[in-house]
């Protein structure tokens, strides 16, 4: 029996309507002989207002009571589905993630999947039932319940239809597809057929919502079709999957952005061999990830330093850098935190010589500053102030002629 893993996100299971929808389309899909495995967000805004809930007690949960707060979102919303679908006549059962064999490490929110045991999720198909999985958590060695960080229920998906070789992993959503950039804030966007894994991991990873980056790199690497599409319609949606020729030849395949960054300034940092290593050793030891990083050349002894990382992760950084800064003896630090970061992807990057000279030409005659600047074979971002990050992106956008009527 060839299985297929459909993922819906927080919107499509919004309501008892929706649910009734997504119903439906899964039991359509066993119609079609095959067996269903179903990944669920939590309904609509629940996991936000289960973070709110735990900011009214305190500022800072413990992470692992965080965990099982938040486990209950997408709990409640695999058990109505189940409902949704015994009612309509088909049988289902739901699994928390625990009971699906999901193992995970003990990083409490932001948890890595590092096994899964399919035993339970194949017997239930095997007795012929549509098997819905809550996303977003997992279990650690010591049985305590995690999450797999925002977004996370899409990593569930694509781990799970690796686990069970499925011939494909849907991803269902609000939106059509993939689109050259957030349609919301440039209307012309247009939507993608196809991705190559690579840029959709770029894409993911520098802003671009529709898919969780850990999900991307779990189905390249596993190698899993994915299909991002609507679950409001019958749209074909965005085919993720290995790169061709066909799309080395489109040199940028989408403007992403991301704004919440900040950005830390690091003045007079003594130069020599271990500084650098200890500054982003605390950081690494606390889980937060930068992302740009700029060193000036050495003057004297000394040299400056700027990195980004995520706004949400600014007040754990300070605590950090403070001690850090104090025992290095480092001059002076400032914190920026209104940045944002734009970046353009494209996997004919690396051939095409200019790429990166004509996003820095664009920013220039917009009057935009480039505060920092990093690039891959695939990527150019720049960190840029955030009341101007918008704009960027739309004017960037029609350099590249992505617009849907060039
Ligand atoms: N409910 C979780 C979140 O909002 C996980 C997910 O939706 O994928 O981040
Ligand atoms: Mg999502």
């Amino acid at each position: 029996m060839e299985i297929v893993v459909q993922k819906y996100g927080g919107t499509s299971v919004a309501d008892a309507q929706r649910v009734q929808a997504v119903a439906k389309r899964a039991i359509a899909a066993k119609e079609q002989g095959y067996g269903v495995v179903i990944v669920v967000s939590a309904q609509g805004d629940t996991t936000d207002e289960l973070i709110q809930r735990a900011l009214q007690i305190t500022d800072e949960p413990p992470l692992r009571e965080l965990d099982m707060l938040l486990t209950t979102g997408e709990q409640m919303s695999s058990a109505l589905l189940a409902m949704a679908i015994n009612a309509a006549g088909t049988e289902a059962i739901s699994l928390t993630g625990v009971q699906a064999g999901i193992r995970t490490d003990s990083l409490h929110t932001k948890a890595k999947i590092k096994s899964i045991d399919t035993t339970r999720v194949k017997s239930e198909l095997a007795a012929g039932k549509i098997v819905i999985v809550a996303g977003f958590q997992g279990v650690d060695e010591q049985g305590d319940y995690t999450t797999l960080g925002r977004g996370g229920s899409d990593t569930t998906a694509v781990a799970l239809a690796a686990a069970l070789q499925a011939k494909m992993c849907e991803i269902y959503t609000d939106v059509d597809g993939v689109y050259t950039a957030d349609p919301r804030v440039v209307t012309s966007a247009r939507k993608l057929a196809e991705i190559s894994y690579g840029e959709m991991l770029e894409m993911a990873r520098l802003g671009a919502g529709v898919l969780q980056p850990r999900a991307v790199e779990c189905a390249a690497f596993e190698r899993v079709p994915l299909v991002v599409r609507s679950s409001f319609n019958n749209n074909s949606g965005t085919w993720v999957k290995e790169e061709n020729q066909l799309e080395r030849e489109r040199v940028v395949v989408g403007v992403a952005h991301d704004l919440d960054i900040a950005k830390v300034t690091l003045r007079g940092v003594p130069d020599r061999p271990g500084v650098v290593a200890r500054i982003f050793t605390a950081l690494a030891d606390a889980g937060i990830n930068v992302d740009m990083i700029v060193q000036t050349p050495q003057e004297r002894e000394t040299c400056d330093m700027l990195f980004s990382i995520d706004l949400a992760d600014l007040p754990r950084t300070r605590g950090i850098i403070t001690v850090v800064g104090e025992e290095l003896g480092i001059d002076g630090i400032l914190y920026d935190d209104q940045v944002a970061k734009v970046s353009i992807v494209g996997a004919g990057m690396v051939t095409n010589p200019g790429v990166a000279a004509t996003m820095f030409r664009t920013l220039a005659e917009a009057g935009i500053n480039i505060l920092a600047i990093s690039t891959s074979e695939i990527k150019v971002s720049c960190l840029v102030p955030r009341t101007r990050a918008l704009e960027a992106v739309r004017a960037i956008h029609s350099e590249f002629q992505l617009d849907s009527d060039a």
